[in-house]
């Protein structure tokens, strides 16, 4: 099995968080486990290989930024494209790691295809201390299969958490402490991958646009959104109800956001599913966007990308752009 070696890197999260008592596993501080540590007491192979661990960050994925996310992708970049590597993996946070994930796939899955390369996230809902930690077998899981890739055909950016692997792109956090949480709606992958058709530029500068969220409810107002407009907010990405509807009020209020050259984005706060466009809302005729299956989070991240890449080819399409996410 010993050709070539992983490139292990080290976001922090859970997977390297530490419970001050060990009866109380949801009392920790995450981040606490420098992300070599995390692979001492893993049983590999003999014949495993090296594993070269680079700590990017140590962080409470709560805390991720742009310019850690920049950091990330050059370090992914760089080790896809370096020969002696042939796989990656990165433990993150399970928080934030949809965030994460979709700006990694839209940037970088091309080029991992491209090298038949696995980027396999991988996090923990227990800290490393917790009776029946997940961290160990997810961490192991997500090196063996980043080791194999090349022969499974496996290759992308993936996630593997509570023995399932998907596209980093489905994952979306859904639950608060079930040991699948990220994984329970994606769907399984058990055979080869797709090719992603064009990757979106890497950023290279932490400049990025400003984009916000908000929810749609019972009761909403337009306010928000009017504030944000006059804070020249650069990118609004709804969470509606159910398939992606919007209270009047609030509506009325993206309407006119979208009329200024606002990008509005149109998603669903229910976790799972899709929104189409012109179901439930007549997007076009609004210049809005649907998110299609993004959540919210995901859209947002594909938003703050797409009007990046518009901006760098000059142009105002960032519709088309985010539909290629
Ligand atoms: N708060 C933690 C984090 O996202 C949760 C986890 O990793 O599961 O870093």
């Amino acid at each position: 099995m010993n050709s070539g070696h992983i490139l292990l890197l080290g976001m922090g999260g859970t997977i390297a968080g530490v419970a001050m008592d060990r009866a109380k596993p949801m009392a920790y501080q995450a981040g606490a486990i420098p992300v070599s540590g995390l692979v001492q007491d893993l049983e590999l192979d003999e014949d495993f290989g090296e594993i070269e661990a680079v700590q990017v960050a140590n962080v409470d994925s709560r805390h991720m930024t742009e310019e850690l996310l920049i950091q990330l992708g050059w370090a992914v970049k760089d080790g896809l494209e370096r020969p002696d590597i042939v796989g990656i993996v990165v433990t993150h946070g399970t928080d934030t790691m949809e965030e994460t994930g979709i700006f990694l796939h839209a940037t970088l899955g091309k080029l991992a295809s491209h090298y038949k390369k696995a980027v396999i996230l991988t996090g923990a809902m227990l800290p490393a201390n917790a009776d029946h930690a997940d961290g160990p077998s997810n961490l192991r899981a997500a090196l063996y299969l980043a080791k194999e890739a090349k022969q499974t055909e496996q290759f992308g950016i993936l996630a593997v958490m509570a023995g399932k692997l998907c596209l980093a792109r489905e994952l979306s956090k859904q639950h608060t402490h079930a040991l699948d949480a990220l994984v329970v709606n994606a769907h399984e992958i058990d055979g080869p991958i797709h090719k992603r058709q064009a990757d979106l530029s890497l950023p290279g500068q932490a400049q990025w646009p400003w984009v916000e969220v908000v929810t749609s409810h019972g009761g909403a107002s337009g306010k928000l959104v009017d504030w944000l407009v006059s804070e020249h907010v650069d990118g609004i990405v709804v969470a509606g109800t159910g398939q992606g509807s919007i209270h009047g009020r609030l509506a009325d209020a993206l309407i006119k956001a979208a009329e200024l050259g606002i990008p509005v984005v149109r998603s669903s706060r229910t976790g799972a599913g899709a929104v189409f466009s012109e179901i439930s809302e007549p997007d076009s005729a609004r210049n809005w966007l649907s998110a299609r299956d993004l959540s919210p989070p995901k859209a947002r991240i594909a938003l703050q990308l797409a009007i990046l890449e518009a901006n760098s080819r000059k142009t105002d399409d960032w519709q088309s752009i985010f539909a290629t996410i």
